[in-house]
C-alpha cells in the first residue's frame, strides 16, 4: 500500500543530509487497542529477548550492580562498566547473577564455631542477614542449623559462638525437589529461608522468601537459565581484556559489549572471533558504528548485536574534536535496516533525551536504546547526590573525559603509545530523577502510549510498518520544532508524573 501522507523513511534518509531525532516527527496511525495492550518485548541480541527495550550504558557514573539489578528486574538490562579492576567488575556481575535466584546454589555458609562478629562481617560485606550453618562451614557439608537476625538481635557480646545461638530445628526441603515444591514448603513454614538438603542432610541449596515476593513483583524481569537475572558487561579489545572476560564468564556473564568509540577495527574483529570460539555461551555486541560498511565487517566477524552511535552522547565531544561521526537518526536507520537483513538486532546508543527520542529510535529500526544521561540521576546510579544552586544533582561524566581517563578509562579512546591525550568527553552533573523503580515504569508507559498513537501494538508491527514504507515521517522546520515544544508561556513547571 502506498503511503498516503508524509514521507517513507527511505525517502527521508536518502536526501544526503544527516538527521537526528529532533529533525523529524512521526505521523499518527490508527488506534484499535489500548496502550496496556502494547508489548515492548524485543530482541537484544540474536539469542537474548527482553521485555523492556532499555539498556543502561557502561559508564562509571551509570551502571554498577545496583543499576544492573534494577534494570533487569524491570525488564531491561544494565551493562556494567570496566573502569575498574577485573576483580571489581567480576564482583559486580556476580552480584547481579546472584541477586534473584530460584535456588541459591552457592549460599554463604558459616560453621558453628564462627562468632557473631563473623556473621556481622558477612552481613556488612554481602547485605544478607541469614546464613545456614554447616559442619565445616562450607557448602556441601552437613547442615546443623541456621542463624538469622532474630537469633542474635539482643546479644551484645559479639564473640559469642554461633553454636550457642543458632536455630537447630530447621525446616528443610529434600533433594530432588522442584522450585514449586520448595516454594510451597516455604509458604507453609512461614520462614524466611529454606535450606535444601540431600539424603545425607548435606546442604545443596537455599531458597529465600524475599525471592518469592520479588518474583511476584517483577513480571517483566530479564532472566536467563536457572532464573537468575541477565547480566551484561563491557570490555575493551586488548590482550588483558581476554583475562577480564574469563573472570566475567566464571560468574555467569550473559552478554558482553565490546566498547570502542570506532568499532570497525582489526582489534575488535579479532576479539569477536576469539570470544565466539572460546565462549559460545556469551552473546557479543560489537560497536560503536554508524555506517553500513562498519556493520558489514562486524557482522561478518560474527557479532550477535550492534551498538550504534558516534559522537552523539550528551557528554561527548568526539564530533567536535575528531570531525568523525554521524547524526544519530540517520545512523540508526541505515545500520538497522542493513543489520536486519542479517538477523542482527541493533542498539541505538546516545543522544536520547526524552521518551519521544526512545520512540523515534525504535521507529527507525533499533531493537532497544542505550542511555547514559537519562539514567545517571537515579538513586541506583553510582555516586552520591549533592546540592548546587538549590538543585539536587548527581555527577555524570563521559568515559573519554579527562576525569574518567585519570581513573583508567583512557583505553577506549587512545592507543597506549599516545603521550598527549585529547579528551572526547566532558564531566558534568544531572538532576535527581528518584528511583529507577519508579522512573523506568514511567518511561515504559510513555513508550506504550507512543506506540498506541502510531497504531502499532508491538515492535515487530512497528518494524513491519517502517520497512513497508507505511510509517509516515516528516521533517520539522526550525519553527515547527519550536511549535512542538512548550512555548508562549510566561513560566511553567515540568514534573515527571
Ligand atoms: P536476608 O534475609 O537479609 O538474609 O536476605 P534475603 O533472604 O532477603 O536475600 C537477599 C537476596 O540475596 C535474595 O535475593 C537471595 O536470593 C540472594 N542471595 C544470594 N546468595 C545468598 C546467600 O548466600 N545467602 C542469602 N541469605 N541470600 C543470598
Ligand atoms: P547519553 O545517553 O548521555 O546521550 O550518551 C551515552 C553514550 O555516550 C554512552 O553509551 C557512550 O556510547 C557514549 N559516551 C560515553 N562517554 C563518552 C565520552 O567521553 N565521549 C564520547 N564520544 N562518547 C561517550
Amino acid at each position: 500500500m502506498d503511503i498516503l501522507d508524509g514521507l517513507s523513511a527511505d525517502k527521508l534518509f536518502d536526501s544526503g543530509t544527516g538527521y537526528t531525532y529532533d529533525d523529524f516527527i512521526l505521523l499518527p496511525g490508527h488506534i484499535d487497542f489500548t496502550s496496556d495492550d502494547v508489548s515492548l518485548e524485543t530482541q537484544l541480541t540474536r539469542e537474548i529477548k527482553i521485555k523492556t527495550p532499555i539498556v543502561s550504558s557502561p559508564m562509571d557514573t551509570v551502571t554498577e550492580s545496583e543499576m544492573a539489578i534494577a534494570m533487569a528486574l524491570l525488564g531491561g538490562i544494565g551493562i556494567i562498566h570496566y573502569n575498574n579492576t577485573i576483580e571489581e567488575q567480576q564482583q559486580m556481575v556476580k552480584k547481579v547473577k546472584r541477586y534473584k535466584n530460584g535456588f541459591i546454589n552457592d549460599p554463604l555458609t558459616l560453621s558453628p564455631n564462627h562468632t557473631l562478629a563473623d556473621v556481622d562481617g558477612y552481613k556488612r560485606n554481602y547485605g544478607f542477614s541469614g546464613f545456614p550453618i554447616t559442619e565445616d562451614g562450607k557448602m556441601g557439608s552437613k547442615l546443623l542449623g541456621i542463624v538469622t537476625k532474630r537469633d542474635m538481635d539482643f546479644i551484645s557480646d559479639r564473640s559469642t559462638l554461633i553454636k550457642d545461638v543458632m536455630t537447630t530445628d530447621v525446616v528443610v526441603a529434600h533433594e530432588p525437589c522442584t522450585l514449586e515444591e520448595a516454594n510451597q514448603i516455604l509458604k507453609e513454614s512461614k520462614k524466611g529461608k529454606l535450606p535444601i538438603v540431600n539424603k545425607k542432610h548435606e546442604l545443596v541449596a537455599l531458597i529465600s522468601r524475599n525471592d518469592l515476593l520479588k518474583n511476584r513483583d517483577y513480571p517483566l524481569a530479564s532472566k536467563g537459565d536457572n532464573k537468575s537475572l541477565l547480566a551484561g558487561a563491557a570490555i575493551g579489545t586488548r590482550e588483558d581484556d581476554k583475562e577480564r572476560l574469563d573472570a566475567l564468564n566464571e560468574v555467569g556473564l550473559d552478554v558482553v559489549i565490546l566498547d570502542s568509540s570506532q568499532g570497525d577495527s582489526k582489534y575488535q574483529i579479532d576479539m569477536i572471533h576469539f570470544i565466539k570460539s572460546q565462549y559460545p555461551n556469551i552473546q557479543v555486541i560489537g560497536g560503536n558504528i554508524v555506517t553500513i560498511t562498519q556493520a558489514k565487517n562486524l557482522i561478518e566477524a560474527g557479532v550477535d548485536g550492534l551498538r550504534i552511535g558516534m559522537g552523539v552522547g550528551s557528554i561527548c565531544t568526539t564530533q567536535e574534536v575528531m570531525a568523525v561521526g554521524r547524526p544519530q537518526a540517520t545512523s540508526v536507520y541505515r545500520v538497522a535496516k542493513y543489520a536486519r537483513e542479517h538477523g542482527v538486532p541493533v542498539l541505538a546508543d546516545g543522544g536520547i533525551g526524552s521518551i519521544g527520542h526512545i520512540i523515534k529510535a525504535l521507529s527507525l529500526g533499533s531493537s532497544a536504546v542505550m542511555m547514559g544521561s537519562m539514567l545517571a540521576g537515579t538513586e541506583e546510579a553510582p555516586g552520591e547526590y549533592f546540592y548546587k544552586d538549590g538543585v539536587r544533582l548527581k555527577k555524570y561524566r563521559g568515559m573519554g573525559s579527562v576525569e574518567a581517563m585519570n581513573k583508567g578509562s583512557a583505553k577506549r579512546y587512545f592507543s597506549e603509545t599516545d603521550r598527549i591525550r585529547v579528551a572526547q568527553g566532558v564531566s558534568g552533573s544531572v538532576v535527581d530523577k528518584g528511583s529507577i523503580q519508579r522512573y523506568l515504569p514511567y518511561l515504559i508507559q510513555g513508550i506504550q502510549h507512543g506506540f498506541q498513537d502510531l497504531g502499532c501494538r508491538n515492535l515487530s508491527v512497528l518494524q513491519e510498518t517502517l520497512y513497508s514504507g507505511r510509517l509516515g515521517f516528516e521533517l520539522r522546520s526550525a519553527a515547527a520544532q519550536v511549535e512542538g515544544g512548550v512555548h508562549g508561556l510566561h513560566s511553567y513547571e515540568k514534573s515527571m508524573v
